[in-house]
């Protein structure tokens, strides 16, 4: 058990920390924490998936159903080449898609290289619920979404053909990070075009759960997977503390359990924020000089509800919306 009072103690600076003191010293002040509901994402155009999230949260839904909901927005946006449906295939043409999802209780599920299922996040949560594993992959998966009543289908548009297609002339292996892809022509002159997701959501009752969802690199080796299905990397939730989730290039997050290292940062008394940049400054220390190029950011959330994010490089963008219900699109503060 933490020192609860200690972690507190260190984010008392919102209005949603001084309700959560209150909670836990058993105040009789009742009543919602005005930060409450909330839900964050990665990348400046998930405002739409918070939107969908929202739409539960707003009406005293689950956390849960919220994240699952939000998430899937981009996962059927043909537009959106690197999540889902659209998402830019790997180096042999084939979309293969990762996605996981962690509830308030520790319970949690994940899909690795799934191919030809519109919503990977839907089926992890289906692992989650209706298997005693929490990873199924490739093959597997795709057998376990067809007997639970998913439906097969070609997620390769014409867009994303014809980017692998010119991407073939080369046949560079060199699959693209965020940075690269923002240079693409479908990037150009824009730095929020990225959208894997990886979203965090506390509801009325003050249960957290978060989604991670996304096709991965372009153009990667056949079977590579990256942080975003591994709990713990790309994604991590815990309801005594908060919760956190990344972006950028999986291996890296990997190599520092990314997500989990940002909430036991927090469990340990330092702000979302801070506990982003200490994530982002291990990273950083450990790959000393082959960091260039590669662009990583996370987002975290305490359970009091108070948000921050940190990226290694400019051009990360997170939105998020509180209570309030109004949106907010910001720039995450970055290490060089
Ligand atoms: N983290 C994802 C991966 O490495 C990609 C991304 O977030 O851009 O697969």
């Amino acid at each position: 058990m933490i020192n609860r009072r200690k972690f507190i103690k260190g984010a008392f600076f919102t209005t949603g920390a001084l309700w959560a003191a209150s909670r836990v010293k058993g105040a009789s002040i009742s009543g919602a924490n005005p930060q409450l509901p909330l839900v964050i994402s990665t990348w400046a155009p998930n405002v739409k998936a918070n939107a969908a999230a929202w739409e539960i949260l707003s009406k005293g839904g689950k956390a849960l159903d919220a994240v699952e909901k939000g998430v899937m927005v981009p996962e059927a946006d043909p537009e959106d080449t690197s999540v889902g449906y659209g998402g830019l295939p790997d180096r042999d043409g084939r979309v293969t898609l990762d996605a996981c999802i962690m509830d308030e209780q520790g319970n949690c599920g994940s899909v690795m290289c799934l191919e030809h299922i519109m919503h990977p996040i839907s089926v992890a949560r289906q692992v989650m619920e209706k298997t005693p594993h929490v990873v199924l992959v490739g093959d597997g998966a795709l057998q376990f979404a067809l007997a639970n009543g998913f439906k097969k289908e070609n997620l390769l548009t014409a867009n994303a053909e014809k980017i692998w297609k010119e991407w073939l002339k080369e046949s560079k292996y060199d699959p693209m990070d965020t940075i690269k892809h923002m240079k693409t022509k479908r990037g150009a002159g824009t730095k929020d075009n990225h959208d894997t997701i990886g979203m965090l959501a506390i509801d009325k009752s003050g249960n957290i759960s978060g989604a991670c969802t996304t096709s991965g690199m372009a153009f990667k080796m056949h079977g590579r997977v990256g942080d975003s299905p591994i709990i713990g990397a790309g994604l991590y939730v815990d309801n005594e503390v908060g919760a956190a989730t990344a972006t950028g290039v999986g291996e890296e997050v990997i190599r520092i359990c990314g997500a989990h290292t940002v909430v036991e940062a927090m469990r340990y008394g330092k702000s979302p924020k801070e506990a982003c940049k200490l994530a982002v400054e291990r990273m950083n220390k450990l790959r000393k000089n082959k960091l260039e190029d590669k662009q990583i950011g996370f987002i975290a959330v305490s359970i009091t509800g108070e948000i921050g994010a940190y990226a290694l490089r400019e051009g990360f963008t997170y939105t998020y919306r509180l209570g309030d219900g109004v949106d907010v699109i910001k720039s995450a503060d970055f290490l060089i």
